[in-house]
């Protein structure tokens, strides 16, 4: 067996205890005889297994007791639509717009209501975070929604925007448990696991309590619905059973780790090591604004279409595998999540470095 470096942006690495552990429990899991893919998830086992992910995810993140937390499915992209389905009171939204991911749920929000943009850095290809400070927010919008971090272009936003008084709603796929995070300062957050927590198939929902109510948009199917979910806590219908326990297996390793603000000063030492480089190479270039800069995702490009090529072509032989950038900004891309350990990235700048002195 042999593992390579994966600098995938999603589905991402993950840590290799977590995945020999749930190899080890494949076909017995703790004495019950089955697979954890095998139980029933009203079974007591089970119960045990979603009951200890939400207790270890509430102390890692230190998530207020009027906080609820839902395992939910259909990916981050489902929460594009059941955000104002369920949101939308006064059919009216502010929303950032920041990349890809942002801008799919502004157009999504539109079916529901309108969606304002408020703001956006589309105009130079989405490598900056514009300045939210004082942004014209319509009085009467009942959340604003940002992308925490910016998994295509590599941006996140180091302070929140000042909502005015609104609900901040944050698409928190690729940073979530990457560094501490104020909850209280939301209404809601959430995000797709597959990046930096778990298999893909499940999605985390943090939202406020007093925000999960029956007035939802007319027509709103009842699995859209946070009450529902809220309500039978993730066990309405079947959830993605094997995926919340692996998610909960990553929290425990998290916890064991020294939790999230242990997890952020590996995170900046290790982005540090790759962005040093970049600023002093001849050959790659950062495409992000410095002061903007991703924890967890790194683009860079050489300037030159066919270096970009060989570079990905020859990093993936050497064992460094999937850097190959977003087909809508090309050159390359770095993700390097909580469960991509420091000799990665040490070795990645070392192959990047000897490709710049041969090329
Ligand atoms: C990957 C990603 C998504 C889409 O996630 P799906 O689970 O595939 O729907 C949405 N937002 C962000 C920030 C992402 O990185």
């Amino acid at each position: 067996m042999s593992r390579v470096y994966n600098f995938s942006a999603g589905p991402a690495v993950l840590p290799e205890e977590v995945l020999k552990e749930a190899a080890d429990e494949m076909l017995d899991y703790k004495g019950t005889g089955m697979s954890v893919m095998e139980m029933s998830h009203r079974s007591k086992a089970y119960d045990t297994i979603i009951k200890e992910a939400e207790a270890d995810l509430r102390e890692l993140m230190n998530i207020p007791d009027n906080y609820k937390v839902m395992f939910l499915q259909g990916g981050a992209s489902q929460q594009f639509a059941m955000i104002p389905m369920n949101l939308m009171k006064n059919k009216k939204a502010a929303y950032i717009v920041t990349g890809q991911w942002a801008k799919k749920a502004y157009q999504e929000a539109q079916i529901y209501g309108e969606a304002v943009k408020v703001a956006s850095s589309e105009d130079e290809t989405f490598s900056y975070i514009p300045d939210c400070s004082d942004l014209d927010i319509p009085e009467d919008a009942d959340y604003v929604y940002i992308c925490e971090n910016n998994t295509i272009y590599g941006t996140k936003f180091k302070t929140l925007p000042n909502t005015k008084g609104h609900i901040l709603v944050a698409d928190v796929s690729s940073c979530f448990l990457s560094e501490p995070v104020d909850v209280s300062k939301y209404g809601v957050i959430y995000g797709g696991v597959q990046k930096n927590i778990g298999p893909a198939g499940v999605v985390i929902v943090i939202m406020r309590e007093d925000l999960i109510t029956e007035d939802t948009l007319p027509g709103t199917p009842t699995m859209l619905k946070y009450k529902t979910h809220a309500d039978a806590d993730s066990l309405y219908n079947t959830p993605p059973a094997y995926g919340i326990y692996i998610c909960g297996k990553v929290f425990k390793w998290l916890k064991k780790m020294g939790g999230l603000e242990v997890m952020k000063q590996r995170n900046e030492e290790k982005a540090k090591i790759l962005y040093d480089f970049l600023d002093q190479s001849k050959m790659f270039k950062g495409t992000v604004r410095k002061e903007d800069r991703s924890l967890m995702n790194v683009p860079f490009v050489t300037g030159d279409k066919d270096l970009d090529a060989k570079f990905v072509k020859e990093a993936e032989a050497a064992g460094f595998v999937n850097l190959k950038g977003h087909r809508t900004v090309g050159g390359m891309r770095a993700s390097i999540y909580n469960a991509m350990p420091k000799e990665g990235v040490e070795k990645l700048v070392e192959f990047m470095k000897k490709f710049e002195e041969e090329n």
